[in-house]
C-alpha cells in the first residue's frame, strides 16, 4: 500500500508537498519521495525512512518548481529498497516524466517479460517500473494518449499522478480500487489518496477521480478524459481502505470511514446480549467500532490498552517475529480499568490472528475475566492482488478455519465477526465495492502469462 500526492500551481510546492506527504504517512513508511519540476527540468529527492527523516528543511529549499509529485511507500511488489523508491523519474523523447503509483498490477510480471524480450533493462523490481516503460514507449508527444494506451495493457489496481515539466495528470484504473481526490486551493490543484492531504493545504475537496479517469493539470486549466470512449465504469472502490487503512477523516467514494466504522460496531452490537462491563477498543484501529459498539450496546467505553504513540502500524514488519515484538511494544493494558472486568474488546479486522492472540493474552494477565473480541468486519479469507498487503491464503487464520477455531486459536471467551452483506449495508450503498478479500470475488482475475497470452 502507498500514498501519493500531486500538486500543480503557479508558485514554488515543495512545503506543501512536504506536509501533505506528512498527513498520508499512514499509507507507507519504508520510503517517500518528492519530485519537482521547475518548468525545464525535474528535480528529485527520495530515500528509505519516514518523511520527517528523508527530507530536511534545506533540501526542500532547494527543490524549487511550481509542479510536483509525492510518495510514500509500504512495499507489496517489489522489495523494499532504494532502488524501488518512488516517484521513478526518466527521459523519453527529450522530455522529462517521473510518477508515483498506489495499487498492485495483476500482470506486472507478463509486461516485465515482454518488455525485457523488447530489450529493455530494469532497474528495480516494482510494478511501478513496468508502467513508466509502457508509457515511455508509446510517448509520441501526447501524453493523454500514451496513458490511454497504457491503460489498455496494465490490468489490476492503479492511481498515478503523472508528471512531465509543464504538466500533470491524475489517472485511476477502471475499477478505483485504490482512491484518488481531487481538490483546488485558489489557482492551484491537489490529488492525492486521501482528503487529509488536501484538508491541512487549507484547501477544499472537489471530488473523487473516476474509476477510468485521466485528469490532466496544464496551462492553468483541468481537462478530464476517460481512457475508452466504450468503457462503462465499474467502480469496486477496495473496502479494506474503509475497514481498516485510510484515515478515520477520509471520505472515499463518497462513503465516510469514520461513519462507516462506528456504524459497523453499531450492527455488530445489535442483538448482542453479553454480560460485559465495558467495551475496549484496539487502538488505533478499533475506536471506531468500539464507539460505535458502545452506543448501542449502552455499555461504558473504556480505555483499556495503552498505545505507544511512537510505534507504526504492526502489521508493517516483514516478519513474523518482527510482528510479535511489534505488538508487545505497542499495546500495554490498563490493568487497573480491566482488572476483574468481563470486557468486549472491539477491533477491526483479524488477518494472521497474531494480534488479537498477543491482546488477548496480554489482558488476561492484567486480570481481565472474560473476554469477547468483536471484530467490525467478516473473516478475511482471501489474498489481496491489489495492494492490500494480506499474506498467502495459507496464513489467513479465517481460510479454510470456522469461527469456532479462531476463537480458541486467539483464545478469547466469545468471537463475532460482521456479516458481508451488513457490512455493505453500512457503507448507505454509496459506492460499489471490492471485497474479494471477505468473499473470493475478484473484480480483475490474476492470470498467469499462459493465460494472457491466449486473451
Ligand atoms: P493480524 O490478525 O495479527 O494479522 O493483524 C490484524 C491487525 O492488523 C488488525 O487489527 C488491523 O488493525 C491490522 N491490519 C489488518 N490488515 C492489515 C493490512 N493489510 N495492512 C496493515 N495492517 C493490517
Amino acid at each position: 500500500m502507498c500514498g501519493i500526492v500531486g500538486i500543480y500551481s503557479n508558485k514554488d510546492i515543495a512545503k506543501e508537498l512536504y506536509y501533505s506527504l506528512y498527513s498520508i504517512q499512514h499509507r507507507g513508511q519504508e520510503s517517500c519521495g518528492i519530485a519537482i519540476s521547475n518548468g525545464d527540468n525535474i528535480n528529485y529527492k527520495k530515500d528509505m525512512g519516514l518523511v520527517g527523516d528523508v527530507f530536511k528543511e534545506s533540501e526542500l529549499a532547494n527543490l524549487k518548481g511550481s509542479i510536483g509529485i509525492g510518495h510514500v511507500r509500504y512495499s507489496t511488489a517489489g522489495g523494499s529498497h532504494l532502488a524501488n523508491c518512488q516517484p521513478l523519474v526518466g527521459r523519453c523523447r527529450k522530455r522529462e516524466l517521473a510518477l508515483a503509483h498506489n495499487g498492485n498490477l495483476v500482470n506486472a510480471n507478463y509486461l516485465r517479460d515482454m518488455l525485457e524480450e523488447d530489450g529493455y533493462m530494469f532497474q528495480a523490481n516494482s510494478d511501478t517500473e513496468v508502467i513508466l516503460y509502457i508509457l515511455a514507449r508509446y510517448y509520441k508527444g501526447d501524453i493523454v494518449e500514451s496513458i490511454k494506451i497504457t491503460m489498455d495493457y496494465i490490468k489490476g489496481a492503479y492511481s498515478l499522478v503523472i508528471m512531465g515539466e509543464d504538466e500533470l495528470v491524475a489517472v485511476r484504473d477502471p475499477h478505483g480500487f485504490r482512491p484518488l481526490v481531487l481538490g483546488k486551493k485558489g489557482d492551484e490543484y491537489i490529488f492525492a489518496s486521501e482528503n487529509c492531504a488536501i484538508d491541512i493545504l487549507g484547501g477544499e475537496v472537489i471530488r473523487d477521480v473516476e474509476p477510468g479517469e485521466i485528469i490532466v493539470a496544464k496551462d492553468g486549466k483541468l481537462k478530464s478524459y476517460f481512457y475508452s470512449e466504450n468503457y462503462k465504469p465499474v467502480k469496486r472502490s477496495c473496502i479494506f481502505e474503509h475497514i481498516y487503512f485510510a484515515r478515520n477523516d477520509a471520505t472515499i467514494d463518497n462513503v465516510n470511514a469514520y461513519d462507516f466504522r462506528v456504524k459497523c460496531g453499531e450492527v455488530l452490537a445489535k442483538d448482542e446480549d453479553i454480560k460485559a462491563d465495558i467495551v475496549v477498543p484496539v487502538p488505533d484501529s478499533g475506536w471506531a467500532g468500539a464507539v460505535g459498539y458502545s452506543n448501542e450496546s449502552k455499555l461504558p467505553l473504556s480505555e483499556g490498552l495503552v498505545k505507544n504513540r511512537y510505534v507504526g502500524r504492526t502489521f508493517i514488519k516483514p516478519t513474523q517475529e518482527e510482528r510479535e515484538i511489534g505488538v508487545k511494544i505497542k499495546l500495554n493494558p490498563l490493568s487497573n480499568v480491566v482488572k476483574g472486568k468481563s470486557i468486549v474488546l472491539v477491533d477491526d479486522s483479524v488477518v494472521r490472528g497474531t494480534t488479537s492472540k498477543l491482546i488477548v493474552k496480554s489482558l488476561r494477565d492484567a486480570g481481565a475475566s472474560e473476554i469477547h473480541l468483536r471484530i467490525t468486519s467478516p473473516p478475511v479469507q482471501y489474498s489481496c492482488y491489489y495492494g492490500i498487503d494480506t499474506p498467502h491464503r495459507s496464513n489467513l487464520i479465517a481460510s479454510g478455519n470456522d469461527v469456532e477455531y479462531i476463537r480458541e486459536y486467539i483464545g478469547c471467551d466469545s468471537l463475532k465477526f460482521l456479516d458481508i452483506d451488513l457490512m455493505v449495508e453500512a457503507t448507505e450503498n454509496k459506492a460499489t465495492f471490492c471485497k474479494a478479500c471477505f468473499d473470493g470475488d475478484y473484480p480483475v482475475k490474476k492470470l498467469d502469462r499462459e493465460e494472457l497470452l491466449s486473451c
